[in-house]
């Protein structure tokens, strides 16, 4: 399996719009791997993962084709995740898309009732929504999917469990430390991740004042739980996504070393990893 990260930061990007904070001025004068868009994520070519604004400038920016992506799996209905106003596109006249071609969208109830809100019905003939449950495996082409729940601001916010029979990852940004149901489906399950991505939006902090997102001192009580229930071992790749400019030490720079002491990879817009 290989999955690569077309955008790392939270929802206003890294350097933020509008922002002069210390973090926003470094990341702009090194450039580089400090810079992040908002996130986003594509498994083996053919699975994308959230739909936010950005999708059209990584489509520029690798290579992507969007005609030839049929799946997409939302994690939940904030917009640096889901984008409505760019599937406007799908419009007569916006785009030419082979009149069988069919997006699906996979995601929690909130995404049809975001979606149906807004998207006109000349729009919809191209584009599907299936609304999935938590903790029910779902197939999406060769790829066996389940929702957990998050811990996260809407409704219904989900990470993923993606396998394709031989390898098996988790993405799962926009979540505290998982609900305590997830962390119980996953140790019943039996489930072995290879990979592992989860939130790193406030950077090196040991703890947080708010709940709904990790810092580092969150992904290492994280990580010593799964390797508590076995739900990973010392060769689960695990990384950190989803940064904000509010976090500690978050440049790319000051923050991969640090992270990689306590076994964290840190991601990087156009990072790949192959398993
Ligand atoms: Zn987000
Ligand atoms: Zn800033
Ligand atoms: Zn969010």
């Amino acid at each position: 399996m290989k999955l690569k990260y077309l955008g790392t930061a939270a929802a206003e990007g890294y350097p933020a719009m509008f922002c002069d904070c210390e973090n926003c001025r470094k990341a702009m004068k090194t450039g580089g791997k400090n810079i992040r868009s908002r996130s986003q994520a594509l498994i083996d070519d053919s699975l994308l993962m959230d739909f936010p604004c950005d999708t059209y400038y990584h489509c520029l920016l690798n290579g992507i084709n969007l005609h030839d992506i049929k799946n997409c799996l939302i994690t939940h209905v904030h917009r640096d995740h889901l984008y409505p106003v760019d599937l406007l596109y799908f419009k007569p006249g916006f785009s030419h898309p082979a009149p069988d071609y069919m997006l699906n969208m996979y995601g929690s109830e909130d995404v049809e009732k975001t979606l149906s809100a807004v998207l006109p019905d000349a729009v919809k003939k191209h584009f599907k929504v299936i609304t999935v449950a938590p903790f029910e495996p779902f197939s999406v082409g060769k790829y066996t999917v389940t929702a957990l729940k998050a811990w996260h601001g809407t409704d219904n916010p989900f990470i993923y469990v993606i396998s394709d029979g031989n390898k098996t990852i988790l993405y799962g940004h926009d979540t505290d430390v998982f609900p305590e149901e997830t962390w119980e489906y996953m140790k019943a399950e039996k489930i072995r991740f290879d990979l592992v991505s989860i939130d790193c939006t406030e950077g090196a902090y040991e703890e947080l004042s708010y709940h709904g997102h990790m810092c580092l001192g969150r992904n290492i009580k994280c990580r010593e739980r799964m390797l508590a229930d076995g739900i990973i071992d010392e060769k689960t790749v695990m990384v950190l996504n989803h940064f904000s400019h509010n976090g500690k030490d978050s440049n790319y720079t000051e923050f991969e070393p640090i992270a990689k002491e306590h076994g964290f990879e840190t991601s990087f817009d156009g990072m790949e990893i192959v398993l």
